[in-house]
């Protein structure tokens, strides 16, 4: 009999963009994935990723059971086993090593899941341990830092006012592939062009020709070279009188230490380095001036590189002195649901601190990943003995320089992977624990979204799960909750709290679970606080979203919620000052000593989403990644289309075939990071389909750290590449 088919409301978790979904469901599986057109802010936009989704959704690689690793056999065992025996493991190295000895690795996809954070840091905390690392310390972690220190918490998030800006310079960022990070952008290209149609003006600042610039305005600019482009940017606006005197003189401070610090950096000056013209720079800023409302973005392509920091310090500082930070058609400071960069600074732990013994920093609880290889292989008393990953590979998104995480990652004395999948991570494991699907279980969008409103457009929007999840695969936050109650840990350090939270969970997948309260009762609760309907009101009401009041600036400067200590705006947070005189003179002469060198850059593809979507064979096609060369840079080196080079940096050499594209700046190779799946024995596509992982090349330890926010190296990295084999199609 065929089974009754449902369509479902719910959003994309891929990424940040959140896109309204319709699901078609066929008793208890996804059977199609289609665009909402009723979603209040994608308005039926999706991309590939989500509609393609199923298959991941429905792969047989999935697990579905607890695995635990014997030898090189893997077996399923119940859950009480696993938690119990990870549990005894746990309390054993944390009181044989210390408390430091734990640690946990979080992945972007760890970011869509609002409930998880909450409990992964109580069993940490609980634990005792400090020993959190994740992806953002590769992609992002810079901004929170300078959030922290130019507006008081690393939760006060601007971004642009894209509904209303007439000029708009995005550096590092292809939001038509990757979206847009901490900053909700759904229709990103289509957003972006319709600022074009209404007589403003988007320029796109990348060392390739992105896809989101075709058509559009697009200058190269030489790879990790932003913070001259910026430095000059500023210091052309401040000498062409573009500063906003009133504005700044009443709400920030540190002006004149900003203008010193960037006042030796000409536009002439930073063409040497960045190949961008000093009239092109002039012409900026004059552009810049004139709009009634511009701003400056930037994201990954910039945050990888050795000065993210103080790029995204120069960008804010931009945007804050010519009078467009909180200003309409400028930048804007969101609200959400609750005043999260409030509450986070009452956390000691999430503000900016140094605990380390390297004295590289902890940012918003997260210690630098290019670090963990070192933390697991170092001295024994501060050794990581045991590591849980959450919804991460770390293999392929982090530097590994030939293959040194990999091999930290096989001598730890436990290592437990959280995730849909064993992945090369998974492979290593101890023990592999499954869990549901974003379509698998209740939520509303990203905690950065939802708390932060860091969305031009300012909506919320709450989803019921759309299928069972798998009978026997249990959500993080009970993973967590079970994890500190087989350690023998207090959880919110708060007794009551933690028996409570402990019986729920030890509960809830008994018999008498059906009688226990909805873990969306927690949903409820964040929703009703902010004045909006609870969970079942807007999953019947308002399934497409609840449209929100407009952010219309003047809202943020001047009042309570900068939360520096003097209510100012930061200008010059004198660590930035001293690092700026540090180290920019120093890169810059290197910059000009090298500047007939190849250097690498990452590329984000449409069907892939860091390592997540690899097994998916309705999106990898491709048997591997490429790298991306210039027709110039393909002459020099003597290769064309398909031939195998080797690329070698100071760190590693891959060997990998080319695609020559007049995308590519000249002495630029592009090659798509987070593939590399020979070893991931969990992922039957992916094996098929492996590629090479790029951050072979990327360097780890102290020396690759950026130490204002202990950011990694990914981007920018100087490499030699040479012909190794002509495809077999052009050979004679
Ligand atoms: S852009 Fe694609 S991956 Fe991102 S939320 Fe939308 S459908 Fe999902």
């Amino acid at each position: 009999m065929a089974l009754e088919s449902q369509t479902k409301i719910t959003f994309c978790r891929i990424c940040e963009a959140t896109c309204g979904l319709e699901v078609e469901v066929e008793g208890n599986r996804v059977v199609a994935i289609r665009p909402d057109p009723k979603h209040v802010v994608s308005e039926g936009y999706v991309c590939v990723k989500g509609t393609r989704y199923p298959s991941i959704q429905n792969s047989p690689d999935r697990i579905l059971h607890p695995q635990k690793r014997i030898g090189t056999e893997w077996h399923e065992i119940g859950w009480d086993q696993a938690i119990s025996e990870i549990g005894r493991k746990l309390r054993e190295l944390s009181h044989r090593y210390g408390p430091d000895s734990v640690g946990h690795f979080v992945g972007s996809a760890g970011g869509a899941n609002v409930l998880s954070p909450i409990f992964r840091s109580a069993l940490m905390r609980g634990l005792g341990s400090r020993r959190m690392y994740g992806t953002g310390t590769c992609d992002t972690m810079n901004k929170f830092r300078v959030n922290e220190d130019m507006y008081g918490s690393p939760m006060r998030l601007a971004y642009p006012d894209t509904e209303h800006t007439e000029f708009l310079m995005i550096l590092g960022a292809n939001p038509a592939i990757s979206g847009t990070t901490l900053y909700h952008l759904p229709r990103a290209k289509e957003r972006l062009a319709q600022i074009g149609r209404k007589g403003g003006r988007v320029v796109y600042l990348n060392p390739r020709r992105i896809e989101t610039a075709q058509p559009g305005e697009h200058i190269f600019i030489r790879p990790d070279t932003d913070v001259y482009f910026l430095a000059a940017f500023a210091s052309e606006l401040i000498r062409s009188g573009g500063v906003a005197r009133d504005r700044v003189e009443r709400t920030m401070k540190g002006l004149d230490a900003f203008a010193q610090t960037v006042a030796p950096w000409t536009p002439e000056r930073q063409a040497q380095v960045t190949g961008i013209p000093a009239e092109v720079l002039c012409e900026l800023v004059r552009a810049h001036g004139r709009a009634s409302g511009a701003a400056l973005y930037m994201a990954t392509g910039v945050n990888q590189g050795r000065s993210g920091t103080l790029c995204f310090w120069l960008l804010e500082s931009i945007n804050a002195i010519s009078g467009n930070l909180d200003r309409r058609g400028g930048t804007l400071m969101g609200e959400g649901l609750m005043d999260m960069a409030r509450e986070i600074n009452k956390d000691p732990q999430m503000k900016v601190h140094y605990a380390r013994k390297d004295g590289l920093p902890t940012v918003s609880g997260l210690q630098p990943s290019g670090m963990l290889a070192d933390d697991i292989l170092g001295d024994e008393s501060d050794r990581v003995t045991a590591l849980i990953v959450e919804a991460s590979n770390p293999i392929l998104a982090c530097g590994n320089p030939d293959g040194r995480l990999t091999r930290a990652l096989e001598k730890l004395e436990l290592l437990v992977s959280i995730d849909l999948f064993r992945n090369e991570v998974g492979s290593l494991a101890h023990y592999v624990l499954p869990v549901p699907s974003w379509l698998e279980r209740p939520e509303i969008p990203y905690a950065l979204q939802s708390f932060a409103g860091c969305t031009p457009k300012p909506y919320m929007i709450y989803a019921d799960p759309v299928v069972d999840a798998p009978p026997d695969v249990r959500p993080e936050w009970w993973i967590y909750i079970r994890l500190a109650d087989a350690a023998g840990v207090t959880l919110f350090e708060n007794r009551l709290a933690s028996v409570a939270a402990k019986l729920y969970a030890r509960l809830l997948y008994g018999p008498l679970g059906r009688f226990l309260p909805n873990v969306k009762k927690i949903f409820d609760g964040m929703l009703e606080k902010a004045g909006l309907p609870g969970t079942s009101e807007m999953a019947k009401n308002h399934p497409h979203g609840l449209l929100l009041p407009e952010n219309e600036g003047e809202n943020f400067l001047g009042t309570d919620r900068v939360l520096t200590p003097d209510a100012r705006i930061n200008l010059a947070p004198s660590s930035y000052v001293e690092a700026f005189a540090a180290r920019v003179e120093d890169l810059y002469r290197e910059e000009l000593a090298t500047r007939d060198r190849i250097k690498l850059i990452g590329k984000r593809e449409m069907r892939r989403m860091n390592s997540c979507s690899s097994n998916s064979e309705a999106l990898v096609r491709e048997k591997t990644n490429y790298a991306y060369l210039s027709p110039g840079d393909a002459a020099r080196i003597g290769v064309d289309n398909d031939d195998l080079v080797e690329v070698v940096s100071r760190f590693g050499k891959i060997e990998i075939p080319v695609r020559v594209t007049s995308e590519m700046m000249d002495r630029t190779v592009a090659i798509p990071q987070c593939w590399g799946h020979q070893s991931a024995d969990g992922l039957s596509h992916a094996r098929k389909h492996p590629g090479i992982n790029s951050n072979l090349l990327a360097g780890d330890g102290p020396e690759t750290i950026e130490t204002l926010s202990g950011m990694s190296h990914l981007s920018g990295i100087l490499v030699d590449i040479r012909s190794v084999q002509t495809a077999p199609s052009r050979e004679r």
